[in-house]
Order: C-alpha cells, then structure tokens, then sequence
C-alpha cells in the first residue's frame, strides 16, 4: 500500500482504520531522516502506538564507536580497530514465513509516473541495474565468484572488480550484515572488502557525529578558501569534456549508468576541485543529482577527503596528476575506450595524452576536445590559493 501524506494523516489513519498497536522501523542517521524519525516516532506515541526502531543500514551504532576519551573518531584506522573490537553484526534473521497484510485502497506506484519518457534518458541505468532485493542479492553472489582477486582488482577501472553493492545498500534492498556474514570464512581474501564497508561506517559515523557535513568543511580552516567559480570548466566537467581521458570517461560513466568506479571518483573530484579550483560542494552536488548509489554520508565524507577538509583526509598538496593515474591504473587504455569512442583508434602511448600524439593520429581524434588547461599551472594555482589560507 503506498499513502502520501504527513504522518498527521497517516498516523490517525493507522490508529483507527487498521487498529494498529506497534509500529517497527528501520532508523535513519542523517540529520533529515533523524528529525523525521523523531517527529513520527511522537505522533505514533501520542495516538497510543508502541514504536520500536531497529539499525538495519550499519553494522554498528555510530555512538556505540568511542575513542578512548569517549569522543567521536576521526582517524580511519583507530575508528576500525576500536569497531573490529566490538561484538561481530548479529547474523540477519530469516525473512518471516507469512506476513498478515491489511489489503487498504492505495496509491500504484505507476502513477506516480517517476519514469522519464520524453526524452527517456534512463536507458543505461536499466542496461546497468536490477534494482530491488533479487538484483542485489545477484550482485553479492556474483561478486563472491570473484572475490579473491579484490585486493589486486579492485584500483583497475576496466577490470570490474568490484562489487556493485552501493546502491542496493544506499536503498536498504541488502544489509551490510548480510554481506558480513556472506564473507565468513572467506578470510583473508575477505579483509579488504571487509575494510571498504569499514568506510561506510566511518563516514555515517561523521555524519551522525557532524551533521553540517554536507556543508561545511571539518577543518574549519578550508571556510575561507578562495574558491573559483569557472561556469565554462564546470560545464567541461559534467559532460566528460575536460580533454583529459581519465576523467572524462569517469564522468561519462557517471552520465550514462549513474555509477563511477571509485578510482575515477578519485581522479575526476580531484581535477575538479584541485586543478579547476571549483568548491567541492558543487561537485558533490553534481554526484548528488546523478549517482545512483548517492548517499549523503558517503558523497560528503569523500568529496571532503579528496578536497583535504575532511577527516582523514589527503592532504591538499597531493594532487593526483590525471595523465599519471591513467597510465597507472588504466595502462592499455580499456576504460577510458569504453566511454569515449572518439578515441578508439588512439594508440596506448597517447590514450591518456591525445594531444601528444602526432598530428595525424590526432586528426582521427577530432572530436575529442583539447584539454581545457595546462595540469602544471592548475597545480600552481592550486598550491597558491592553498598556501593562501596559512599566510597571515
Ligand atoms: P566496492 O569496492 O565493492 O566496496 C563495497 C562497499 O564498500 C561499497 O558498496 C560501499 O558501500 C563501501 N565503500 C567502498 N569504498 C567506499 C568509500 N570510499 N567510502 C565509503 N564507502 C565505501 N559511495 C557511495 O556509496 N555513495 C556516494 O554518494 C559516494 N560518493 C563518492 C564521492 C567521491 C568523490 C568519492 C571519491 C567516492 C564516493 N563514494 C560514494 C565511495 C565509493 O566510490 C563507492 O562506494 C564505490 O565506488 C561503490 O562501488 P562498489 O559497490 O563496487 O564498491
């Protein structure tokens, strides 16, 4: 049954229509989620229904997680040693046999009309995703075939090592303590996968323990860098046409199928917000509006990492060259020819560099654009506008 509504109406509905005695859920950790939890876990309250909420979306409660003085972390690994400590995830308990259902008049999700259809711009995300339990539960079997070459696999774009599993844990459609107790046994293949789900914890962790995560910086110094705003770049950006391959075929991905490999996460927020210079609220923004895996705690916590404000962080003045990490982490080239055609028949010595290459093979590449800047004076800006915030 789905109902629109406030809980004002729905709350007496439950109440009186269908007699309701308790009501159980899932409880939410960001800051909106949190105040709506609050405001209908009262209503229920005030119209004599029982509640009881249940952490379904973490392995651990983030205030269960302390330092040795009793405060939030804010260091990765001391937040995963002290989590590791803790009692193991209870194992998920069977879904029930039969479900007593009240058969109401509702709305159909059809209706409700959520599909685009002129223009349909959704193919690729139906091409890439089974959303719902049956797809994610696929998804983790599928990755389990191929789960001791993570380790090695999993910085390498082209070779699809991992597993997927982010937006069917972003929508609940499988829980991480699911996933832990799939991994039993599994060890030591298990313990990096293990530790990319530690990360999941760690940056809701900061978000529960830091609601203004999304918007502001952690170290409070970063609140007065001096941002550029560059209409023309951001435009570049978004649509995979910066001339760097790298990240150009990370935002195409992104465009087309609502998901980017992390690596390239890495690589195309940094360009952003290093070498551009542009806030990287506006980028996380941008992944906001497009990834499918969207999650307020992850996006926020890493686009603070890869800006250097955020815990743990890279620091600023490591700024990943985009030439480098393509011919590091995609030596042959295979990712970035998936996602840019116009550069099929560039040979490897140039994929990442096309306007290195000699004019004749760039003539066969000229639709791919130039690059937008020059990476050595992006760098020097950047290291200037960062210096800028420590001088008196
Ligand atoms: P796997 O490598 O298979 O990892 C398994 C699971 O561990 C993931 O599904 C995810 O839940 C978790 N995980 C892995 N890496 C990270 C990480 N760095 N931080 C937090 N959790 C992690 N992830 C999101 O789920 N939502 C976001 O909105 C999001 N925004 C990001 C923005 C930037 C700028 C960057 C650099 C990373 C972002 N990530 C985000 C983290 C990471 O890129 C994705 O979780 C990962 O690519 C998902 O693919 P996977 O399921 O195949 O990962």
């Amino acid at each position: 049954m789905l109902r629109r509504g406030s809980p004002e109406r729905i709350v007496p509905t439950l109440a009186q229509e269908f007699g309701v005695a308790r009501v159980f859920w899932s409880h939410r950790y960001d800051p909106l989620g949190r105040g709506q939890d609050a405001s209908v876990r009262a209503r229920l309250t005030a119209a004599g229904i029982t509640t009881e909420c249940f952490n379904s979306s973490l392995l651990f409660e983030p205030r269960d997680v302390k330092t040795a003085a009793d405060t939030p972390f804010r260091v990765f690994t001391p937040f995963w040693r002290a989590t590791r400590a803790l009692p193991e995830p209870g194992r998920p308990l069977p879904a029930p046999k039969a479900l007593h259902t009240h058969d109401a008049p509702g709305d159909r999700l059809e209706d409700w009309a959520l599909l685009p259809t002129k223009p349909d711009w959704a193919g690729g995300l139906r091409r890439a995703w089974t959303p719902g339990e049956i797809g994610a539960r696929r998804r983790l079997d599928g990755f389990l075939r191929t789960l001791s070459g993570y380790g090695a696999a999993r910085d390498v774009p082209a070779a699809e090592a991992t597993s997927r599993l982010s937006p069917h844990l972003h929508f609940g459609e499988i829980s991480p303590r699911q996933i832990w107790h799939a991994l039993r046994g599994r060890e030591p293949d298990s313990d990096k996968f293990r530790s990319e789900l530690g990360w999941r914890e760690f940056n809701h962790h900061l978000l529960f323990h830091h609601p203004q995560l999304p918007e502001a910086p952690l170290d409070r110094k970063f609140s007065a860098f001096p941002w550029r705003s560059d209409a023309v770049g951001f435009a570049a950006w978004t649509k995979g046409r910066t001339g760097f391959p790298i990240v150009d075929a990370g935002m195409r991905q992104l465009w087309t199928t609502g998901w980017m490999h992390n690596r390239v996460r890495m690589i195309a927020a940094s360009f952003l917000v290093k070498h551009l210079g542009i806030d990287w609220r506006r980028g996380a923004a941008w992944f906001w509006d497009t990834l499918v895996d969207a999650d307020l705690a992850n996006n926020a916590a890493n686009w603070q990492w890869v800006a250097g404000c955020g815990a743990d962080a890279a620091p600023f003045f490591r700024i990943f060259n985009p030439v480098l990490q393509g011919e590091k982490f995609d030596p042959d080239g295979a990712y970035v020819r998936r996602w840019i055609p116009e550069l099929n028949r560039m040979p490897d010595k140039y994929i990442h560099k096309p306007w290195a290459a000699p004019s004749d093979i760039r003539r066969a590449a000229k639709d791919y654009p130039q690059p937008i800047l020059d990476l050595a004076t992006g760098r020097l800006r950047a290291l200037a506008a960062f210096r800028s915030l420590s001088s008196p």
